[in-house]
């Protein structure tokens, strides 16, 4: 038997319903404060990735699945959403469009990960950015959207934590610092932490091993490090958020997976949700329009995991599927299955959901299937005659085929 790929899974019908209903709610909050859709090719240059998330970030270093298209370019499918989308706001030069300009998507990223609950190798994400804003406002805005799609979706134990990155210049010279911090320590790291202290020194404040947080506590932390502008706007973006009644924890070890992030960055976790707790999260990337050779372009943004959110989320309001009208055939000649075609289509076409029986029942399986689907009138379409019953009271008369539609739209009988 052929079975999906590994930390892959098919939505089924009920769950589709689940996930139509997340899509709905983030268009509303969205759209609602100008956000409007974009959607990406599913892959792209190989480059794009390595110089937009960062070579030395666990996404780049081992979770992309890269192939060679067969023309000698290296393609892979896309791990992460805002590199493409910086790719198609220089491509089309929205710069030239009034900024911010501020885009959302929902789509399926691909990441090569070790599958358990919440981690896939084939994923979705409700993502947005904002670009062309250097305002502490964005930032803030882009928080508060979030916690309010989160809360529309009635995603549990939520908590955000949120930091500031500074500047490039501000990190490098904290790097410094904190890697001979690391190298002075290095006994007590954990060899994991150890092996990267060059590579990736931020990742040492993520670790789980009891020595190494004990370093990390006195170990050097970037907000302490900020210069007067960073500390300023991360100040204004605390202080929005205190105003809007958005409750957040600072956390000064607060490192994302990707390289490209300045000043603001933000996680919202959930206690739902056991190992995998983070929901979603995003921040400042004022350098990396700039880093894939558009003109230097301040930016925001945030991802959520739409599979995370839905196991954080409670009981969701998930629409009934309606069915207008159940056409059962129970007549022996052609013309009767011509007639019950045609009043099917017709039914469709007149707006009303409807089905047609295609599965060979007889007449009384089919009434059965009829009240088991909920539909609420049956047409009984019989050689030279055709009924419609009210499933409600179960009254049943017979009726001209081409009066069925009417009388259903007009909801009752025509005396
Ligand atoms: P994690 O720490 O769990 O690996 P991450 O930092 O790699 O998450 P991001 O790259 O920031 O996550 O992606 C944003 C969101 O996308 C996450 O908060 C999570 O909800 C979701 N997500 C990330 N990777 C996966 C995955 N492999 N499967 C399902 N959802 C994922
Ligand atoms: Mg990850």
């Amino acid at each position: 038997m052929i079975q999906a790929p590994r930390g892959t899974f098919d939505v089924l019908p009920e769950e589709a319903a689940r996930r139509e209903h997340l899509e709905s709610q983030a268009r509303r909050v969205l759209s609602a404060a100008g956000y409007r859709r974009i959607e990406t090719p599913a892959f792209e240059a190989t480059e794009l990735f390595a110089r937009g998330v960062g070579e030395a970030t666990d996404i780049v270093q081992k979770e992309m699945y890269t192939f060679d298209d067969g023309g000698g370019r290296s393609q892979t499918l896309r791990p992460e959403g805002t590199a493409p989308v910086c790719r198609a706001y220089i491509e089309h030069g929205m710069h030239k469009l009034a900024q911010p300009v501020k885009l959302w998507y929902l789509s399926s990223f691909f990441r090569s990960e070790a599958p358990q609950r919440g981690r896939y190798r084939q994923f979705w994400q409700v993502g947005a950015e904002a670009i062309g804003s250097a305002h502490p406002e964005t930032d803030a805005e882009l928080i508060v959207l979030l916690a309010d799609l989160l809360d529309a979706l009635t995603v549990k134990d939520v908590h955000l934590r949120i930091s500031s990155l500074g500047t490039p210049e501000t990190r490098v010279a904290y790097r410094r610092e904190l890697t001979e911090y690391l190298r002075a320590n290095q006994d007590a790291l954990s060899e994991d932490v150890r092996a990267r202290i060059e590579v990736n020194p931020m990742r040492a404040f993520d670790s789980t091993d009891p020595r190494t947080r004990e370093v990390m506590r006195e170990a050097p932390k970037l907000l302490e490090r900020l210069s007067d502008a960073d500390a300023a706007h991360f100040g204004a973006v605390r202080s929005l958020l205190d105003d809007a009644g958005v409750a957040y924890e600072l956390d000064p070890t607060l490192v994302r997976g990707l390289d490209y992030y300045t000043r603001t960055v933000f996680e919202f976790t959930s206690d739902a949700l056991g190992a995998q707790s983070g929901v979603g999260g995003g921040g400042r990337y004022d350098r990396l329009i700039e880093q894939l050779d558009g003109a230097p372009t301040p930016a925001c943004g945030f991802a959520a995991g739409v599979e995370r959110m839905l196991l954080a989320a409670g009981e969701l309001p998930v629409a009934a599927d309606v069915v207008d009208l159940f056409v059962a055939c129970a007549g022996e000649d052609p013309g009767a299955n011509k007639t019950a075609f045609e009043l099917a289509h017709d039914a469709r076409r007149a707006g009303l959901t409807a089905q047609l029986e295609l599965a060979g029942r007889s007449l009384k399986g089919q009434l059965k299937h009829a009240d088991r689907i909920g539909a609420r009138y049956v047409a009984i379409v019989e050689d030279g005659t055709t009924s419609l019953r009210d499933m409600q009271s179960g009254e049943q008369r017979e009726t001209a085929a081409r009066n069925v539609i009417p009388t259903i739209l007009r909801g009752h009988w025509q005396l």
